[in-house]
């Protein structure tokens, strides 16, 4: 089944012609071809069947690039379609549709994350070093700010030290769930700037610094196992006397969690907008398993249980994608005027995205566990999204603390705005 992605009457002509346009792609291209693409789902191939693979996702992204649909994140200096937010979000719902179909349009995290910090906060040397191989895919990253030993949903109570030392930063921590760690040939690391010889507080400010995979010190101790996998390329890393340029600090010294926070702000939107893809996908394919699956002596769609899965899928699907629409439409004023509606979909969208994954599954049955589909794959994720970026409770907490504030300076919430 193919995505039923029509013009929306209230949107502009250029925001659906860019709908329609991925659409054709992830319809065309993508969907047909999403078993052959993803190579880990075919352990075992052939090094020319592989090499097909590889033709087969450049041709697709030279097909992206032509119809100028490349990395909606990027500024169009960088070759990207420099997109407000709004419009990104509405292209992401089209392109999450399709597994994986955002890597085919430039769109890989951390790696995208990365590129708008760089391309916001970076010197001009640093954008030839580090954004440019980013986008032209020489190079890949990470983004390493998580540890072991302290609450990632408290980013005050993080311990890496960046100590200055003549020319140069000595980088000392533990951390972990670094994706993408693997391949990476840099990260971007969180630290707190501590003045040699004193001991680190709290109140140390923050600040990025971007750190070369190479350089010793920085030890991968491994790929964390996840979700019953021996391994993954969310990584812990040891920096053990890590020295890198002064130079290599991203933005100024104290701006370190205003980049944190620009990143996940635009990232949550994001990840809130793939999901409300990947659940028309679920929903799409629970329809067409419910019209088409004989149980006691009827179709699944004449079973009541079953209209009731279909009724609360759909309206999870709605409430999930107005609320991001409507945060995407406030980021576009501001970051900090859309962050109670950046948290409410940050804890809204991924449960959602788990109910209606778990009902399509439900439906499926035994198939919908099985790896011939991809509802499994999207459960998992769901489950995960409500860690990654921020627990549900801190943002809960975030939201109740601004309502409570608006309250307290005597006036009610409004929510017309
Ligand atoms: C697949 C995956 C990929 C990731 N990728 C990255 C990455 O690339 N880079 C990176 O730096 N990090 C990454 N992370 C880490 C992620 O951002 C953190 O897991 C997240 O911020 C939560 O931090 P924590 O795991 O330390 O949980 P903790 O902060 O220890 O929180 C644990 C639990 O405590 C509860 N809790 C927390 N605060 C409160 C409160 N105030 N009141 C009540 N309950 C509370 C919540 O239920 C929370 O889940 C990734 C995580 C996952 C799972």
């Amino acid at each position: 089944m193919t995505m039923n992605c029509k013009p929306i009457p209230t949107l502009d002509d250029r925001i659906n012609d860019i709908r329609q346009r991925t659409a054709e792609i992830v319809n065309e291209d993508v969907l047909p071809n999403e078993d052959r693409l993803w190579a880990t789902r075919h352990e075992g191939e052939s090094m020319e069947h592989r090499r097909e693979v590889l033709e087969l996702r450049t041709d697709i992204k030279e097909k992206v690039k032509k119809a100028g649909l490349w990395a909606p994140h990027l500024p169009t200096e960088y070759g990207g379609m420099g997109l407000e937010f709004l419009a990104h979000a509405y292209m992401n719902e089209v392109l999450a549709y399709a597994i994986g179909a955002a890597s085919l349009f430039g769109v890989v995290a951390p790696n995208s994350g990365n590129q708008s910090i760089l391309a916001k906060y970076g010197t001009k040397e640093q954008k030839e070093q580090w954004l440019l191989p980013l986008i032209d895919g020489t190079m890949e990253s990470g983004f390493s700010m998580t540890e072991p030993e302290n609450a990632g949903s408290d980013p005050r109570s993080l311990t890496t030290t960046a100590v200055e030392d003549g020319d140069h930063w000595v980088i000392n921590g533990h951390k972990w769930f670094t994706s993408n760690g693997i391949e990476a040939d840099f990260f971007i690391v969180m630290c707190r700037a501590v003045r040699a010889g004193k001991e680190p507080t709290k109140n140390d400010p923050m600040v990025q610094i971007i750190v070369p995979t190479t350089v010793p010190g920085v030890n991968i101790v491994r790929g964390i196992g996840i979700w019953g996998q021996k391994e993954s390329d969310h990584c812990e890393v040891r920096y053990e006397d890590v020295r890198v340029p002064i130079e290599n600090a991203l933005g100024q010294v104290g701006e370190g969690h205003q980049a944190a926070q620009d990143r996940l702000g635009a990232g949550r939107i994001y990840h809130c907008m793939n999901s409300v893809g990947q659940m028309w996908r679920a929903f799409d394919l629970m329809v067409e398993r419910a019209r088409s699956r004989e149980v006691h002596g009827g179709l699944l769609q004449d079973k009541q249980f079953i209209q009731g899965f279909i009724a609360d899928s759909y309206i999870d699907i709605q409430a999930a994608r107005l609320m991001t629409l409507h945060a995407a439409e406030k980021i576009d004023q501001g970051l900090q005027a859309a962050r109670t509606d950046i948290s409410a979909i940050k804890v809204f969208v991924p449960s959602a995205y788990m109910r209606v994954v778990d009902r399509a599954i439900q439906v499926w049955g035994a198939a919908g566990v099985s790896n011939d589909l991809p509802l499994s794959a999207m459960f998992l994720g769901a489950r995960t999204l409500r860690i990654a970026d921020g627990p549900d409770e801190v943002h809960r907490i975030l939201i109740a603390k601004n309502v409570l504030g608006q309250y307290a300076k005597g006036e009610g919430w409004d929510f017309g705005n």
